[in-house]
């Protein structure tokens, strides 16, 4: 008897609860906490983001979660640590103006917060007849970018800014510097806590359901509702639009670039950065000397396909992001076009002296002995469905949700304006007004 009552007790709580539910369309259940703004992803995009936020819309109860257990774990803190002049981008492109505008923003925010940086320029050499025309195309792109102080060398003026350079053709770009951006991301995340803003570290967003003027982003650490949604997950920011219920115009392949390091005996071969000049088909821009400004001088890096999105060794590998890429036939397209350059950049990875060699043509004098292995980076590049690598920084909106694909180099160097860019996109597509 008692028992029967019980149940009939259960029975109606659960009728009365399943008939509210229905009633007030209380489909997401309560979150946790609540926020106004949510970023998603701690690498230096995020970060300027949020910093952004902050800035122009005090009043806003920011967070960003990042799911590793520090800031800067994955593109941000593997990279070259340049401050790129913008030399290289379409004039009129997102990335020329942001990375133009970046470089100046980049290297007053070091010296404002005492973050090491140091402006000491750039060489790009032409090692074969063919590429000189390129070289002086740079020149032209450079200037109508607006960068100034570039100047073309002969052997003389070269030797003296680099003497062991070989070549046969120089650009010196003087606006290059070099900086550690894993301190800059520190610091973006002091500015952020000290503006008002949280950032919540180990904090992995797994599920992304949105609802009447509310998005609720399900982490591994609770429920989180806020107003709006930036997604900068790097690597992973196909992925989490796809969680955002979004159709993607582009998947995210993974390209690793690999490092050697010269060894301290030999450094003094290199007294700033030494760049070949880029095929401009690709975002990358072929193995070069890059002078550390903690010290030590690193040589790559290469662009070879990973089999993990966050994999830094060659045998680093991943069923389902193999899946991924394996599975969009727009990596399929991509294949076809560029097979020749990707099977050269294998050879190059597994066989040290085809990569010794191509060091070699900037730098006659260095051998592989010279070279040990060093660490390496995982670069997000958007490839589109027709095989097209994306060149542009790419952004989409949709309703209260932004996300950012293919902030590839330069943009560590653009941060602090592609952020500005991001707020000035999502207070408009959101109806944000400021203050
Ligand atoms: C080898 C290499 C060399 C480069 N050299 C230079 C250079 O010299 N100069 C320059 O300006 N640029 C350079 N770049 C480019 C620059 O580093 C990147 O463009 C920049 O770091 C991208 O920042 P991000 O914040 O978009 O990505 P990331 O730094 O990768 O950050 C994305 C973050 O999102 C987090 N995340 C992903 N999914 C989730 C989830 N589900 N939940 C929570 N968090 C999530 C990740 O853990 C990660 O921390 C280089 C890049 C590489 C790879």
């Amino acid at each position: 008897m008692l028992a029967s009552t019980f149940l009939i007790v259960c029975l109606s709580i659960y009728l009365v609860s399943s008939a509210l539910d229905v009633l007030i369309g209380a489909r997401q259940p309560m979150p946790d906490q609540s926020f106004d703004i949510v970023v998603i992803g701690g690498g230096i995009v995020g970060l300027a983001t949020a910093l952004q936020f902050g800035r122009a819309f005090p009043k806003l109860r920011l967070l960003l979660v990042e799911k590793e257990d520090r800031v800067a774990r994955h593109q941000s803190g593997h990279n070259s640590g340049v401050i790129h002049s913008g030399i290289y981008y379409k004039p009129g492109s997102l990335k020329a103006k942001l990375c133009v505008e970046g470089a100046a923003a980049m290297e007053a925010f070091c010296r404002e917060y005492g973050i090491p940086v140091e402006i000491c320029g750039k060489i790009i050499v032409a090692t074969s007849a063919e590429e000189i025309p390129r070289l002086q195309g740079l020149l032209e792109r450079g200037q109508a970018n607006g960068i100034l102080g570039l100047k073309m060398l002969d052997k003389v003026q070269a030797r003296e800014i680099e003497p062991q350079c070989g070549g046969l053709a120089w650009l010196h770009v003087p606006t290059t510097g070099i900086t550690d951006y894993v301190a800059v991301c520190a610091k973006y995340a002091e500015l952020i806590g000290a503006q008002g803003g949280s950032v919540s570290v180990g904090t992995e967003v797994k599920g992304i359901s949105r609802g009447n003027g509310e998005t609720v982003v399900e982490t591994t650490r609770g429920s989180i509702g806020t107003k709006y949604l930036i997604n900068c997950a790097g690597l992973h920011s196909d992925r989490v639009s796809r969680l955002a219920g979004e159709k993607t115009e582009v998947t995210i392949v993974p390209f690793r670039g690999e490092y050697y390091d010269l060894v301290p005996e030999r450094e003094h071969l290199v007294r700033g950065l030494i760049y070949p000049v880029p095929d401009l088909r690709f975002p990358f821009l072929g193995v070069h000397f890059t002078r550390r400004v903690s010290g030590g001088v690193d040589a790559g890096p290469n662009a070879v396909l990973a089999f993990k999105r966050e994999g830094y060794r060659r045998t680093d590998f991943s069923l389902q992001d193999m899946a991924d890429t394996f599975a969009y036939g727009g990596f399929w397209h991509m294949a076809a076009k560029y097979w020749r350059s990707g099977a050269g950049e294998f050879y190059r990875s597994f066989h040290k002296p085809a990569f010794v060699r191509a060091l070699q043509t900037l730098l006659p004098d260095v051998v592989s002995a010279d070279l040990v292995a060093d660490g390496s980076g995982v670069r997000a590049t958007a490839v589109a469905r027709d095989g097209s690598l994306v060149d542009d920084f790419k952004f989409m909106c949709s309703q209260n949700v932004l996300h950012v694909w293919n902030v590839v180099s330069p943009a560590a160097t653009a941060s602090l304006p592609i952020g500005r860019e991001i707020v000035r996109m999502a207070s408009s597509g959101f109806g944000l007004a400021s203050g």
